[in-house]
């Protein structure tokens, strides 16, 4: 491996503990919560669930599991406690 890799791999795993380098602005998972499977998308700015309970409340365990997940790259609507 030359000189020119290892740097950029070890910039690599600096960059990947500083999280609040990165900005999510687009993204779209499936979620397979205990009952079935949701879809999850987050625009840069809003998340949308299909689940029911997003429908109602804007914000569900769906979309709070992937704040979690990706804390540092997305901005943080709920408590993280
Ligand atoms: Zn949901």
């Amino acid at each position: 491996m030359d000189n020119g890799m290892i740097g950029k791999i070890e910039k690599a795993k600096r960059y990947a503990e500083e999280r609040t380098r990165i900005h999510i602005t687009n993204l779209a998972v499936t979620f397979d919560g205990e009952n079935s499977e949701h879809r999850v998308t987050f625009d840069g700015h809003k998340w949308h669930c299909d689940c029911g309970y997003f429908h109602t409340h804007s914000v569900c365990s769906h979309t709070m599991a992937l704040e979690r997940v990706l804390a540092g790259m997305v901005p943080q609507y709920t408590e993280l406690s």
